[in-house]
């Protein structure tokens, strides 16, 4: 899923950390493929997509440019935020295997409490 939000073509403009956060908001596993979604995961998945981007605009509105950064990066859930606790659940976050740190999940939220075989 992570790679299909990232490509270009079918949603412009979401990079890897709002990738993070839509996963862990539809509590979809990162690597979960587009054709094994259900109707509801796919409903959810839309959803997370309008609700985080809308919020992303929201929390950096009226921020200077200086400290846009700094802003995106405390607003986010999961990304960045390897060993912290999840602000859903309190469980850990992980990050995604072969990733080498730069994507992040929480196995309690999105992939039924069983981290990803590394
Ligand atoms: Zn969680």
């Amino acid at each position: 899923m992570r790679a299909l939000l990232q490509e270009q073509e079918s949603i412009a403009g979401i990079g890897g950390a709002y990738s993070d956060e839509i996963l862990h908001v539809a509590k979809l596993s990162p690597v979960a493929h587009a054709v094994d979604l259900s109707d509801d995961d796919r409903d959810r998945l839309f959803g997370a997509v309008v609700d985080v981007l809308r919020e992303a605009a929201e929390a950096r509105r009226g921020i200077v440019p200086s400290r846009q950064k700094a802003a995106k990066v405390d607003a986010m859930r999961v990304h960045g935020r390897t060993g912290e606790p999840c602000p859903v659940c309190g469980g850990s976050v992980h990050d995604v295997p072969g990733s080498t740190g730069a994507a992040q999940y929480c196995p309690t939220c999105q992939t039924g409490g069983v981290p990803l075989p590394e």
